[in-house]
């Protein structure tokens, strides 16, 4: 749980560390709002993300692009956004379509690296329908690569191929074929 309390305390020292009057007009509720934002992005509920249903036809692969997310560097406490593009095998189980959006939100709305960001999607992907038949591409750009460090913006791919994605290259490039499809509409 987000102490709100200690964090507007801490937003307030981090006012006057920064050389700023936080009593002055224009910040006396920033430690507020600080807090607040913090309570919010950490304590997100994405909403219910198990609903599956039976497979109507098995070997079917479903891939789901375009999943944007906001989350926050671990290594700055900077932000970054990433579209991601999930895809799996279908098995016994398939996934509710929402529940993509939701499960890449649950895993963004923490202290992350890209790179754990597409295996934690992967993870939970694999759990709720039953297979290893899992891939998760992410593309994103990071702050503390466009605002400091290097200054420069840059797009950050991380993926992960688990199963027949990982075994079949065939699969493999149907799933990537699909992405390229999307990037290109
Ligand atoms: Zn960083």
């Amino acid at each position: 749980m987000v102490d709100v309390g200690r964090l507007e305390q801490i937003g307030r020292e981090l006012l006057v560390a920064i050389g700023e009057n936080p009593d002055r007009e224009g910040l006396q509720e920033t430690p507020r709002r600080w807090a607040n934002w913090w309570k919010e992005f950490i304590e997100h509920d994405p909403g219910s993300l198990e609903t599956t249903f039976e497979s109507v036809e098995a070997d079917q692969m479903v891939v789901v692009s375009g999943l944007k997310v906001w989350s926050l560097c671990e290594h700055h406490l900077l932000p970054f956004w990433s579209e991601l593009t999930i895809g799996y095998v279908s098995a016994q189980r398939i996934l509710g379509l929402s529940k993509f959006g939701r499960i890449a939100q649950e895993c963004a709305h923490r202290l992350q690296v890209q790179e754990r960001l597409v295996q934690q999607v992967a993870d939970k992907v694999s759990r709720t329908v039953g297979t290893d038949d899992v891939a998760v591409v992410a593309q994103g750009q990071h702050l503390c690569m466009m605002m400091r460090g290097v200054r420069m913006p840059a797009l950050v791919t991380t993926s992960v191929m688990r199963g027949v994605f990982r075994h079949s290259g065939r699969t493999r490039e149907e799933f990537l074929a699909f992405l390229e499809r999307y990037r290109s509409c």
